[in-house]
């Protein structure tokens, strides 16, 4: 089964329906289906194939989708990117996935153009110089197995390098199955959408998710708190997805606005990527009677874990209980199963599990056992709660920021490419807004000087702006155990108590 398909399917049981609204203009079904196929004999013109790649960095737009699911449809494989992805960054992933299309604004091209001028055999598509549609679109057909790559999303990588997990169509189609029965989504459902649609969670949740249960999606390019309220309340919103960064914010606006929204046709809050605090749990449905249904999941399997849909059932800091068709282990460094109760590393098997990193064999190999894939994420079960799930922190050097994964290791090297400093390390601090911020230590090489603020801008000139340090620690060394390994958790303690007392960061 092809994914886009079978949307188009959904869209012809009810044309006429509203699926999309995006800055003031509405789709239809029928529309949506339509402008995907005239974008899928957009992509046919352009000679893509089954398999080749097709990179898209557009702002949020109703564009972004047709393309995606045009992609889809004729089973070459969207490759979704960040519109603040750096040069740098984008060259790297146009290279590593082998991209053949490459579809932009004009305004991003002008940034990107020369570093991606030696790529000869790329092609580029202009979101602005889209070729007029033919008169009558044909359905292009091209035969999609199940296990065909349906995309490769870019994710943080611990060595420095973005990996790109590769999700087939049946990844996409058993996940969403699986989030259908667990949520109860209807054609009756109005999804209020702020998330971005290059990620997983806007694009293979929330967006999928509405399109495949013929629902309605209000998409906002932008998260503004009050808009958000105003909105779920006057156009009968029944879901709303965000990460724990979107719900405080969400908190923090509630006690400004007179008076306060009814949002009476909601039935869903839902919140994931990153932990949501047991404080933002209770505030939120303290303030506005709403219990917020916690779900945990991933790039390389999709959603994994989810609480009830029923609101009793839902549980502070517990992500629930596995959704149908995924299992889950817990097991020892070893990689044996721990004893009930105790932490351990969450291991993932089922039909929802991706199919490797792009072109990193090894990589895939070693992130495997015996079909079970290796979260780094630690958690445990409870037994005396029907084996429900807690996450309690991650065997990987991971900082979630903002629902954003950043793996220090990329971000290191970008610092030390700096002709200034001698070593740095990356780590996560906690963040009331945030969740966790990315600060860096640095150690200056003795010749050279620079100031933290050139630093930061180093940085801002090569990584999306959520991976660049909001703050900066000088030390004259770092701390290191008898193997010289640096040592992070004493690191994030001698910050802390720096920042305590209230000594100026720059000088711990
Ligand atoms: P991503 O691949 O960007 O979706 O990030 C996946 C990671 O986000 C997981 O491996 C977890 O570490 C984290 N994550 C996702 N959902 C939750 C949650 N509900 N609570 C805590 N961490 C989460």
């Amino acid at each position: 089964m092809n994914l886009a398909r079978l949307i188009s399917e959904t869209a012809a049981k009810s044309p006429d329906k509203i699926a999309i609204i995006f800055a003031g203009k509405t789709w239809t079904y029928r529309d949506f289906d339509r402008q995907v196929q005239d974008y899928a004999n957009t992509l046919d013109r352009l000679g893509i194939k089954k398999g080749d790649r097709v990179a898209v960095q557009l702002p949020k737009c109703v564009e972004f989708l047709f393309f995606h699911f045009a992609i889809l449809s004729i089973g070459a494989i969207s490759l979704p990117l960040n519109p603040d992805y750096r040069p740098q960054e984008i060259v790297y992933f146009l290279t590593d996935s082998s991209s053949s299309l490459f579809v932009t604004t004009s305004e991003h091209l002008s940034k990107v153009r020369s570093a991606i001028q030696h790529l000869s055999e790329l092609k580029i598509l202009l979101k602005e110089e889209l070729l007029p549609p033919i008169s009558e679109a044909v359905p292009l057909k091209y035969s999609t197995g199940d296990d065909d790559i349906a995309m490769i999303c870019y994710t943080s990588g611990t060595t420095g390098r973005c990996k790109g997990a590769a999700i087939s169509h049946r990844n996409l189609i058993t996940n969403i199955r699986a989030l259908h029965k667990a949520w109860e989504w209807s054609d009756r459902d109005i999804l209020l959408h702020v998330l971005p649609l290059f990620h997983v969670h806007g694009l293979n949740v929330a967006a999928l998710g509405c399109l495949y249960a013929g629902a309605t999606m209000i998409m906002f390019e932008k998260f503004e708190p009050r808009q958000v309220w105003e909105t779920l309340a006057s156009k009968n919103c029944t879901l709303f997805m965000g990460v724990p960064t979107i719900y405080q914010r969400l908190i923090n606006e509630w006690g400004k606005l007179e008076p306060q929204p009814e949002p009476t046709k909601m039935r869903l809050f839902i919140s994931g990527s990153a932990p949501l605090s047991d404080q933002q749990f209770y505030q939120f449905e303290n303030i506005t009677g709403f219990r917020i249904l916690e779900r945990y999941g991933m790039t390389e399997t999709g959603m994994n874990a989810s609480n009830h849909i029923t609101p009793e059932h839902r549980k502070a800091k517990s992500v629930g209980f596995p959704l149908e068709g995924v299992e889950i282990r817990i097991v020892d460094r070893d990689g044996n199963d721990v004893a009930i109760t105790e932490v351990g590393e969450i291991w993932i098997r089922g039909a929802n599990v991706f199919q490797g990193y792009w072109g990193m064999p090894e990589k895939t190999t070693e992130s495997f056992t015996e079909g079970w894939f290796h979260t780094g994420d630690l958690g445990f079960q409870d037994p005396n709660d029907g084996n429900r799930l807690y996450l309690v922190g991650r065997a990987k050097e991971l900082i979630i920021t903002g629902g954003f994964n950043v793996y220090p290791k990329e971000i290191e090297n970008v610092m030390e490419s700096h002709e200034a400093v001698k070593e740095s390390a990356v780590i996560g601090l906690p963040d009331t807004d945030f969740g966790e911020k990315v600060v860096a230590a640095i150690a200056l090489k003795d010749e050279i000087s620079t100031t933290a603020e050139e630093l930061i801008a180093h940085c801002k000139s090569r990584l999306v702006p959520y991976k660049c340090p909001k703050q900066i620690f000088f030390v004259s060394e770092l701390p290191r155990n008898a193997m010289g390994k640096i040592q992070k958790n004493i690191l994030a303690q001698q910050i802390n108590t720096s920042l305590q007392g209230n000594s100026p960061y720059e000088n711990l």
